[in-house]
């Protein structure tokens, strides 16, 4: 049986940023240090972290004086920011560029009189972070038909969530055409996201059977699992490699394994070492 890895398979630029910045911290911190929410979507690395004293809390209320805070890749608001300075806490702040970027675009728009639009899930903390930085004029859509009820305004301007797709941000734009006189879109769309699923998209073509690994709650990875299995390849969506079944071989001449962004490289590899010693059972 071939195993094929898809390119761009496993961790982001921002998420292994992200890692690297816990790491080090917990190297240098002779106590535990924290991060608000999980720091990536994965329940195993999230496990590992907390072996070397990288923490999970729920609340700020938790910490205190001189406890170290990592802000996770999505980003969080000024606000936010600025309670856990009051609080005395060491920050270290590991928001991935790209979404530094959207934030700092959302807030020039407000600042220069646009009603600012972001385009994305507004319950995910990256867009609650970038609602932070447009103030409370902002709004947050998430498809085009949501569009439907805003009021004309003379001028919008949009920035989307990294993990849109385009063809999303597009309709959206063409839908917010007819509502304002002057529109000005920055598309703030992260590459890595789009090339993770056109290699995925590429390799399901060539093969028999797709198994997509991350974690459950993982949006990143659910959706390259949705795409896989919409292209019309068979599609596993596992979260280690203990979940793949022999019987799923059986008559697969070629398997093509992708990762979402919060997927660890250990554990994509303890996943193509299963698939060969399974295949070899098999044969
Ligand atoms: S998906 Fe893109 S924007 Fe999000 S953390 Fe990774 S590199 Fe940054």
């Amino acid at each position: 049986m071939k195993i094929v890895r898809a390119e761009n398979a496993g961790f982001c630029f921002g998420v292994k940023r992200a890692m690297k910045l816990a790491f080090e911290a917990a190297a240098r911190s002779t106590k535990p240090i924290y991060s608000l929410g999980p720091l990536i979507h994965n329940p195993q690395q999230v496990e590992f972290l907390t072996q070397r004293g990288v923490h999970v809390v729920s609340d700020l209320d938790l910490l205190g004086s001189g406890d170290t805070l990592i802000i996770r890749s999505h980003g969080t608001s000024p606000v936010f920011l600025e309670e856990a300075k009051a609080k005395n806490l060491t920050i270290v702040d590991a928001t991935c560029p790209f979404v530094v970027k959207a934030q700092k675009l959302a807030q020039r728009l407000a600042a220069e009189g646009y009603q600012v639009i972001i385009v994305g899930e507004g319950d995910h903390p990256e867009v609650i972070g970038i609602m932070g930085f447009a103030g409370n004029e902002a709004r947050v859509v998430e498809k085009a038909s949501d569009t439907r009820d805003l009021p004309t305004e003379p001028r919008v301007g949009i920035v989307a969530q990294t993990t849109q797709s385009l063809d999303n941000l597009r309709k959206v734009v063409c839908a917010l055409l007819e509502k304002s006189s002057e529109l000005k879109v920055f598309n703030t769309i992260c590459h890595a996201t789009t090339h993770r699923q056109e290699a995925a998209l590429d390799i399901a073509k060539k093969v028999d059977l797709m198994i997509v690994i991350g974690g459950y709650n993982s949006a990143n990875t659910s959706r390259l699992a949705s795409l896989c299995a919409q292209s019309g390849v068979p599609t596993r969506h596992i979260e280690t490699a203990d979940e793949l079944e022999a019987p799923w071989l059986e008559g697969i001449a070629a398997v093509g394994v992708t990762a979402g962004a919060s997927t660890p490289e250990w554990i994509i590899e303890d996943v193509v070492d299963r698939l060969e010693a399974l295949d070899g059972k098999n044969s």
